[in-house]
C-alpha cells in the first residue's frame, strides 16, 4: 500500500536487526525496502526514489562510507542516516564528510532512531521547494517546448508528443525532486471520469524514458515509485 509518510531504504545485513527495524518502522506507516549488501543498495537507489535511506556501516562488499561517497557523486541527495557499531569521533566524522546527513551509534535507542527518522523526511520536504516552469524547459542535453508540444530528444531528434505526455511531463517536471502519486497524475493528466490502468501511466513513463534517458533501464530523470507515483529529477 502506499505509504505517504515516506519510503525508507533500509540497508542492514545483520537479519534480526533488519527485521525488527523493518517492523518498527512499517508500524509507524513508513513503507520500507530492504537491501542487505551495499551493492543492493546502490542499485536500489539508481532505481527507485526515497525519502530517506537508513544506513549500516559494516556491509559485505561495499560498506557504508563507500555507499555514501558514491551517491553524492551521482549528485543524489537522499537523507541519509549512518549506523554503525564503530563508537568513536573519528568514524562519525568520516561518515558525516562522506556525505550522511546523520549518524546514530549502535546499540541505538529505538524511539530515538524513529525520532531522526521523522525530523529528517519532514526536513527534506520542506526543502522541495516547488518552482513553476515556463512554456519551455532544458535539462541534460533534452529539451521541451511545451507550448509547440515539441521535445528534443536525448539523442538530439526533435520529436512531437501528444497532449497528455505534455500534460505529464509539465505535472512531472513542476514537482522536481517529488514523488506524484498516481492518483494525482490520474486526476490532473485523464481527469475524474475516465480511469485508465496503472499499465498507461507506466508506458508513458517508458516512453518518457526512450526519449530522454541516454540509457532507460537505469533512469537519472523519471524514476518510478513503488507503489506511489513517479518523480522528475532534473
Ligand atoms: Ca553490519
Amino acid at each position: 500500500m502506499a505509504s505517504q509518510k515516506g519510503i525508507i531504504l533500509l540497508v542492514e545485513d545483520e537479519e534480526n536487526l533488519h527485521e525488527a527495524l523493518k517492523l518498527n518502522l512499517e508500524l509507524e506507516g513508513y513503507e520500507v525496502v530492504s537491501a542487505f549488501t551495499g551493492a543492493e543498495a546502490l542499485k536500489a537507489i539508481n532505481n527507485e526514489y526515497f525519502d530517506l535511506v537508513i544506513l549500516d556501516v559494516m556491509l559485505p562488499e561495499i560498506d557504508g562510507f563507500a555507499v555514501t561517497e558514491t551517491v553524492r557523486v551521482q549528485n543524489n541527495d537522499v537523507p541519509i542516516l549512518i549506523l554503525s557499531a564503530k563508537n568513536t569521533g573519528g568514524d562519525k566524522i568520516t561518515g558525516l564528510r562522506k556525505g550522511a546527513d546523520d549518524y546514530l551509534t549502535k546499540p541505538f535507542n529505538l524511539e530515538e532512531l524513529l525520532l531522526r527518522v521523522e525530523k529528517m523526511i519532514d526536513k527534506n520536504r520542506r526543502i522541495q521547494v516547488k518552482s513553476t516552469v515556463g512554456d519551455t524547459y532544458a535539462f541534460g542535453n533534452c529539451f521541451i517546448d511545451f507550448k509547440a508540444q515539441e521535445i528534443k530528444t536525448v539523442d538530439g531528434n526533435p520529436l512531437q508528443i501528444s497532449k497528455k505526455e505534455n500534460m505529464l511531463l509539465k505535472l512531472l517536471i513542476e514537482n522536481e525532486g517529488e514523488v506524484v502519486t498516481r492518483e494525482k497524475i490520474l486526476q490532473v493528466v485523464w481527469g475524474y471520469n475516465v480511469y485508465p490502468t496503472t499499465r498507461t501511466i507506466d508506458n508513458f513513463i517508458l516512453n518518457f524514458r526512450k526519449y530522454f534517458e541516454k540509457d532507460s533501464r537505469s533512469p537519472r530523470h523519471f524514476h518510478s515509485v513503488r507503489g506511489v507515483g513517479y518523480k522528475f529529477t532534473k
